[in-house]
This record gives C-alpha cells, sequence and structure tokens, in this order.
C-alpha cells in the first residue's frame, strides 16, 4: 500500500523536477523519476538523503524496507558521539568520525536534538592495558588532534566513582551522547523540508543500471549507469513490484548493503556480510552513579571496544555491547546467557557494581566485512568503512561496512557523498 502511495509520488515527482548539473554523463537520465535514490533509511541514508536534497533543482527519494525509519542498527547502538580516537588518521573512520563528531554537536546545538557532554574514561588495569592507553594518547596528540588528557591517580581517587583505573586512565574530552531518534527525526523532518521523498514499506528487490539505449550489457558502449537507474520495490510479500527511475543511486542500506550490492555486481564481485552482535544489560541499581562514559583500554584483536559502561540522556547507565558472532542478521535477542561474561568484564573497573541489578536489555547487530574483524586500526585485519563512487558505473555511490562509529560519522558520510557525485561539498 505504503509503496503504492510512493509510487504514485515517484510520478508526481517525475513532473516537476528540473534538469541537473551532475558531474557526469546523464543522457536518457534526464526523464529519471529522481535525481537520486538513497536506499535505507537508517541515520547514515537519512543524512545523505537530505545532504542531496541541499542540491538546487534535485529530487531525492529515500527507499526504506520498514514502515519506519531507523529500526534497524540505528537505533540499536550505545548513541555515544565518539571523539575519533581509536583509528588511524588516514581511515575514514577516524577522518569522518573526527568531522561528524563537531558537525553532530553543530547540528544538534541548532536543531535542538537532546546530547550531553560526557567526556570519557578509558581506564587500564595493568601494563598491556596502559601502553594501549599510550598509543591513544600518542595517536591523539601527534597525528589526530582530538584532545585528550591522562587523569592522575588522586583525580580517580577522588572524582571516579568508585571506578577501578590500578594501570592509569586517559580522558576523552569531547566524547557525548545523542539521542538517536531525535535526530534521525530531525534529519527526516529537514529532508521533508527540502521536498525529499520518503518511500517507507518499500524493500529494494532488484537494480538496473542503464545505459544509452536501455538496461547495461556487454555490447552497450556507455557505462552502466550512464543513462540512470532502475529500482524495483517490492509492495510486500507476494506483491506487485513497483519499479522507479534515478540518476543515482546510494547504497545505504546498513545490514541489506552487500545483499544491495550483489544486484548489481556480477557474479565474481559478490560480497559476503558477516554479523558480530553486540548484547547490552541494563543497571537498575543507584550505586555506584556514574557520570562519565567508562571504557576499558583496548583489547588487541578484539571487534569491538570492549563491554563498556555508557549513559542515557536520563542518566540511566547500561553495560554492553560485547561482541557474539552470529549467522543470522534478525538474531537480536539478548544472548542472557552472556551476561556472567559480561559481569567478569564489568568488575574489572567497577568492583562496586551490584550484579543483581543487571538484565539483558537489548541487542544490535555489526555489519562485518571480514568474519571476527578487529576494531583498532593497528589491528591486523582491520577494516575501514567503504564510501566510494564503484568504479565501472556511473552514478552509483556504495556505503559497506558502515559499524561504529557510524552514527557519529553520519553527516561527515553525507558531505562525502555529496563530494562524490557532485566534485565539492555541496551545503
Ligand atoms: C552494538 C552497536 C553499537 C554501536 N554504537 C555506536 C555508537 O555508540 N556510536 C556510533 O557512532 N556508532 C555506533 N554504532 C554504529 C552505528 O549504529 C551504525 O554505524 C549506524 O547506525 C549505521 O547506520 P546505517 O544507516 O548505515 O544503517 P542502518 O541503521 O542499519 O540503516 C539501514 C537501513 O536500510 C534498510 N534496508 C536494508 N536493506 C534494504 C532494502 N533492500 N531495501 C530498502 N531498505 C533496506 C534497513 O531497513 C535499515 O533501516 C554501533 C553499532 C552497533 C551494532
Amino acid at each position: 500500500m505504503l509503496a503504492r502511495r510512493a509510487t504514485r509520488l515517484f510520478r508526481l515527482s517525475s513532473q516537476t523536477r528540473h534538469a541537473q548539473a551532475l558531474n557526469f554523463s546523464s543522457t536518457a537520465a534526464v526523464q529519471a523519476d529522481f535525481t537520486h535514490a538513497v536506499i535505507g533509511g537508517g541515520v547514515v541514508g537519512l543524512a545523505i538523503a537530505r545532504q542531496l536534497s541541499l542540491q538546487p533543482g534535485s529530487s531525492t527519494v529515500l527507499i526504506e524496507r520498514h514502515s519506519a525509519v531507523g529500526t534497524e542498527t540505528s537505533s540499536r547502538n550505545s548513541e555515544v558521539i565518539h571523539a575519533g580516537i581509536y583509528y588511524g588518521k588516514d581511515s575514514l573512520k577516524a577522518k569522518l568520525c573526527i568531522r561528524g563528531k563537531h558537525l553532530l554537536y553543530a547540528l544538534c546545538d541548532k536543531h535542538g536534538v537532546p546530547y550531553r557532554r560526557t567526556g570519557k574514561w578509558l581506564v587500564a588495569q595493568n601494563h598491556a592495558q596502559r601502553e594501549a592507553l599510550e598509543r591513544i594518547h600518542a595517536l591523539c596528540t601527534q597525528e589526530l588532534g582530538v584532545p585528550v588528557r591522562w587523569v592522575s591517580g588522586k583525580e580517580v581517587d577522588e572524582r571516579g566513582e568508585g571506578v577501578l583505573a590500578a594501570a592509569g586512565a586517559l580522558e576523552s574530552l569531547t566524547t557525548g551522547i545523542v539521542d538517536s531518534h531525535s535526530l534521525m527525526l530531525c534529519l527526516q523532518g529537514l529532508f521533508e523540508e527540502a521536498s525529499g521523498v520518503v518511500a517507507l514499506s518499500s524493500p529494494v528487490v532488484g537494480i538496473r543500471p542503464l545505459s544509452s539505449g536501455g538496461p547495461s550489457s556487454s555490447s552497450s558502449s556507455s557505462p552502466p549507469g550512464s543513462a540512470g537507474w532502475e529500482i524495483d520495490v517490492s509492495d510486500g510479500p507476494g506483491g506487485d513490484i513497483s519499479t522507479m527511475t534515478a540518476e543515482t543511486v546510494v547504497n545505504a542500506a546498513g545490514l541489506g548493503s552487500v545483499a544491495v550490492h550483489n544486484m548489481i555486481v556480477p557474479p565474481a564481485q559478490r560480497k559476503q556480510l558477516f554479523y558480530a552482535k553486540g548484547n547490552y544489560f541494563s543497571y537498575s541499581a543507584s550505586r555506584p552513579k556514574i557520570s562519565r562514559l567508562i571504557y576499558p583500554a583496548p583489547e588487541p584483536g578484539a571487534s569491538g571496544l570492549g563491554t563498556h559502561l555508557t549513559l542515557d540522556l536520563a542518566g540511566r547507565i547500561r553495560f554492553g555491547p560485547d561482541v557474539e558472532w552470529v549467522d543470522d542478521p534478525n538474531d537480536l535477542t539478548v544472548n542472557a546467557s552472556r551476561l556472567q561474561q559480561a559481569v567478569a568484564e564489568i568488575q574489572k573497573y567497577l568492583p562496586g557494581v551490584d550484579t543483581s541489578a543487571l538484565v539483558p536489555d537489548y541487542a544490535g547487530m555489526r555489519p562485518k566485512l571480514a568474519s571476527k574483524g578487529a576494531a583498532s586500526a593497528t589491528d591486523k585485519g582491520f577494516e575501514d568503512f567503504i564510501v566510494r563512487k564503484e568504479q565501472g558505473y556511473e552514478g552509483w555511490v556504495n556505503l559497506l561496512g558502515i559499524e561504529s562509529p557510524g552514527l557519529t560519522s553520519s553527516l561527515a558520510i553525507a558531505e562525502m557523498v555529496g563530494r562524490l557525485l557532485y566534485g565539492q561539498a555541496n551545503s
């Protein structure tokens, strides 16, 4: 039903849209329904759709398979505005996180999205962890320009609220938390204000790049996508398929992004996605009362940042996420059997934790491009974000492996997509 409504909107839009000035050829695409189709209505797709809708004379559709935006990974995370302290300076994760953090704080201020600059302590309990903190300190101060400071033992004792940091604590001063739902509502509102179309309940089930003369084939001389893209959207199980056209397509489908990628590329270039679930446990006791985020020092080779303590905007404590490799991206039940392991991790830095007040809360799923991929840039097997115009095609920007810090990076990723399509920041 909603997909049919969206189809009507596509037709409406195609009657009213204007010619574009993209920096790639767009022969037959002049008749496309939309200038841009963004697949995936998570925080990243919303940020991109909003960014592209700022392009004068453009028309953008955001296509989401569920009946609301932001119901997958973007609403199942720690809601932390990361400072960008973990990744090497040349990685997209570092660049987009640091830029994204500044853009996010500014957007929150401008549009009243709730957030708090909590700061965060990274705590070390042994020599190896201390060395890990020293590497982060050097990276931040010498290469990234991200503010951090050592917290003295005396200060840990006086202001630590029961936190143990036997081998030292490093404070990240620009870390914060954000209300991710308000952020997504804000981005959706800004997008729709700029005449963007949100097509809900619209799973993309097929995509075909067009070249002059019709759907791309080996006999065609112009690159696939040079005449735009055909996108098939299902109207529910066994339902109709609606087809729309767009000059450009952005794959921001999160856990569905590899499936979308595989709809376009030949079999030899298909990819596989791996899933690392993160289980969270809520904490209902009023003591110890903690007012900042607490993270253990990163462990070499770990696929996450360690079972940490985060706060929501009401000051409630939750612990997580751990790392549990699973086969099914829809397996989002919290695995209660992992509580004992989480307790052991938490007690290392918060010995006074009341373990009877910990209960399974929710889980999120990390889209991993490699099995057991590591989290820190210095680790072997580190997987960076992929945000690129795919070679051999026109007008396709592909986003893969947008795990943490994707929420923090979302606005900077959107800027980057704008640059990839238009050659400059289009804000
Ligand atoms: C446990 C955990 C903790 C995290 N903590 C943080 C944190 O504290 N800070 C931070 O910065 N980042 C964090 N992240 C990362 C962050 O949550 C993600 O990077 C971010 O939410 C990704 O947004 P997205 O829009 O790419 O993906 P998603 O939110 O998954 O959105 C993708 C959308 O695409 C839609 N879709 C998929 N396939 C199709 C299709 N075929 N047709 C139509 N629609 C489709 C989906 O329904 C979904 O709505 C965390 C991630 C996890 C898993």
